[in-house]
């Protein structure tokens, strides 16, 4: 199984390493050797040590900003229920803005998260 991707150090922006201890320490850990050096715990399951690296905090704008942009695709989402894939008569134009307002929401709100 391919181990799930690390998200660049928070401190430098780059990539850190997954490493595996065998000697001072037994498992898994994620580090960066920037100036910094953050690294996890030591994990037996590469797979925690990868999780608590790639766990952020959100601030607060970041946090209103996936809060609203679920909210316009719940809406969103709402709107083509209720009105079909066709939509009623002189509303396809805006099902299709609809629907590429959403689309857009769903893209930027998948980049929010991952932030
Ligand atoms: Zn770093």
């Amino acid at each position: 199984m391919t181990p799930t991707p690390l998200k660049l150090c928070p401190f430098c922006g780059k990539p850190p390493k997954l490493q595996h201890w065998t000697m001072e320490k037994f498992g898994w850990t994620v580090r960066c050797s920037c100036e910094i050096k953050p690294e996890t715990c030591v994990y037996a399951d590469q797979e925690k040590a990868i999780a608590h690296w790639n766990t952020r905090a959100q601030d607060a704008t970041t946090a209103a900003l996936v809060k609203a942009l679920e909210d316009a695709t719940a809406s969103l989402h709402r709107l083509q229920a209720h009105y079909g894939p066709n939509g009623a008569p002189g509303w396809n134009g805006m099902l299709d803005e609809a629907r590429a307002v959403g689309e857009a929401a769903s893209v930027a709100l998948e980049l929010a998260k991952e932030a």
